[in-house]
């Protein structure tokens, strides 16, 4: 056992060493290097940092270099569980100095654990799969993968978050799936969409709006397609004719858009059969817009574009016609 004395001339001269070597960590700044005291902020980027606190107890360095970790954006759970893997660390270095070893250490995690950034909101999006769905974190290319399943339906996701998350736009690619492919465009458009949302302002400014600041995007991105995609729509009904929007087997799915059956997003978001559509669209009533039956929005849509009063008269027009038609047949009778 070391004396009071031994101890405290060790202290001192790993004092001094951290003093002067700190700086060979990349991003490392020293807070405080004092006996009572050693803080070292470690930053990767604005957000990736943490600050390391240690204390050395008594018997240093015989016995392990007392740590805190702190961050105001790391999760802390992730803080928590790096702390014990330091103290693993610490305990191998026992008989030495031990401060610059640990600090080396936590920047090497960060550098080497990209998806450190978003670790609660990969927990959350884990609670969000269901059985069948498949996640996979790539912490080499800082990508988060997703094999997604309903049904006979699939849908591969590649995320891919920026080092300066989530100050920069997260990547959000569907390699892989069987929905049709007018709907698949679109997933990948809205997910693109949110995306950016999150982290670059409306371009028309609301003046009461507080002041824009950029949001995690991967929450939003996932429960999107996780929930409100690839959890939903394989089961959709058509509202109009209460079967379901897409067929059980993806192989029988419609292509040509003006087959009876191709399947049609309207903007609220529900599917309808082409057919069935067609058919609600030009029947009357008419006024204030044509409204969605699962929603009760307005039905926009591109292959529809008459107006309220366009449709009436072409609705007015077809049922003339039936009626001439039909005296035409009590002639004929
Ligand atoms: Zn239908
Ligand atoms: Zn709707």
């Amino acid at each position: 056992m070391a004396s009071p004395e031994e101890s405290q001339a060790i202290i001192s001269k790993e004092l001094a060493a951290v003093k002067v070597k700190f700086s060979q960590i990349e991003g490392a700044e020293l807070i405080s290097c004092v006996q009572v005291m050693v803080q070292i902020r470690i930053a990767r980027t604005e957000r990736k940092n943490i600050v390391a606190c240690f204390q050395f107890p008594e018997g240093y360095p015989r016995t392990p270099i007392l740590l805190e970790l702190k961050s105001k954006h790391l999760s802390y759970k992730l803080l928590d569980g790096l702390t014990r893997v330091c103290e693993e660390e610490a305990k191998k270095m026992i008989g030495q100095q031990q401060i610059l070893h640990i600090a080396k250490f936590i920047r090497k995690f960060i550098d080497d654990n990209p998806l450190c950034i978003c670790s609660d909101e990969i927990s959350n999006l884990k609670k969000l799969l269901k059985t069948g769905d498949e996640i996979k974190l790539k912490q080499k290319t800082s990508q988060v993968i997703l094999k997604l399943r309903e049904g006979q339906y699939y849908m591969n996701v590649k995320l891919t978050v920026p080092d300066n998350y989530p100050l920069e736009v997260t990547g959000v690619e569907i390699s892989d799936t069987n929905f049709p492919s007018h709907l698949s465009i679109h997933f990948a458009s809205q997910s693109f969409e949110i995306a950016r949302q999150c982290v670059q302002p409306p371009l028309r400014k609301n003046p009461k709006a507080p002041l824009f600041t950029p949001k995690p995007a991967l929450s939003p991105v996932t429960d999107y397609l996780v929930t409100e995609v690839i959890h939903t729509y394989p089961n959709a009904v058509c509202p109009a004719c209460r079967e379901n929007a897409l067929p059980v087997v993806p192989s029988e799915i419609i292509t040509d858009p003006s087959d009876a059956r191709f399947v049609e997003r309207v903007y609220c978001k529900h599917l309808y059969h082409h057919n069935c559509l067609d058919k609600y669209m030009k029947t009357p009533p008419f006024i204030g817009g044509k409204k969605c039956l699962a929603c009760e929005k307005r039905i926009f849509h591109e292959k529809w574009k008459a107006t309220p009063e366009l449709a009436e008269a072409r609705w007015a027009h077809q049922e003339a016609r039936h009626r001439e038609l039909a005296e035409v047949v009590d002639f004929l009778e």
